[in-house]
């Protein structure tokens, strides 16, 4: 006999989600989006006594931010007894982290058959606004759905609809998995690079981005 979790995970991972999509194009990022209100609406179809929860930090507010990483948001959903986290750094449609105030970048500049041309160019980031960081959760909610099936293969960079025309990103197709799981993260205390979910929990529990070794430390602080 099957765990009812797993004749959850089953259930929602063989529902199609392929036309339910919107492709974010710009530049070398692409982004495989699921609508929020449709994933909603699949779960709790099946399973009416579904329920999440937007996680809320200092001030009640929605968002943990660091002014060297950015935002972050965090949701929980329960389906059946099971209860899974998720996180999602707010970013703009190119895939920066958005902060407290607008910044620039420089990106390689591509010729028209997708060549890099040497030169740079820059791009401007936003100032993060009540809008981004609303969209992020929603996004956070529908990736948090993906912990339980629905829409995993998304996240996973598999299967993904196709674009019609060729562009410099398509030799880059590795590039199409959702932009957090490739972005770095950083010890803030000794800048060796950690893992999203580390990244994730200490943000939350620290207040900054710590490796292991340094969370045993801060924890170890004398207040
Ligand atoms: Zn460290």
């Amino acid at each position: 006999m099957k765990e009812p979790e797993n004749n959850v995970f089953d259930i929602l991972y063989s529902i199609n989600v392929n036309d339910k999509t919107e492709t974010k194009n710009s530049g070398k990022s692409k982004l495989t989006y699921l609508s929020w209100a449709w994933a909603w609406a699949e779960v709790k179809k099946r399973y009416p006594t579904a329920n999440y929860t937007i996680e809320k930090f200092e001030n009640n507010l929605p968002y943990v931010y660091d002014s060297l990483t950015g935002y972050m948001v965090f949701t929980q959903v329960t389906i059946e007894g099971t209860t899974h986290e998720m996180w999602l750094p707010v970013m703009d449609s190119n895939n920066k982290a958005m902060k407290n105030e607008p910044y620039i970048y420089k990106v390689k500049e591509y010729d028209t058959n997708g060549y890099p041309t040497g030169k740079f160019i820059d791009r401007k980031v936003e100032a993060a606004t009540m809008f981004d960081i609303n969209k992020a959760i929603m996004r956070c909610l529908t990736k948090n759905l993906g912990m339980f099936g629905l829409g995993l293969y998304i996240y996973a960079g598999e299967d993904l609809p196709e674009s019609d025309t060729p562009t410099p990103s398509d030799a880059n197709k590795a590039q199409r998995v959702s932009a957090d799981v490739q972005k770095t993260y950083n010890c803030a205390n000794c800048a060796k690079e950690i893992t999203q979910a580390e990244y994730a929990y200490s943000l939350k529990n620290y207040k900054k981005a710590l490796c292991r070794e340094c969370q045993k430390l801060e924890k170890g602080k004398p207040c």
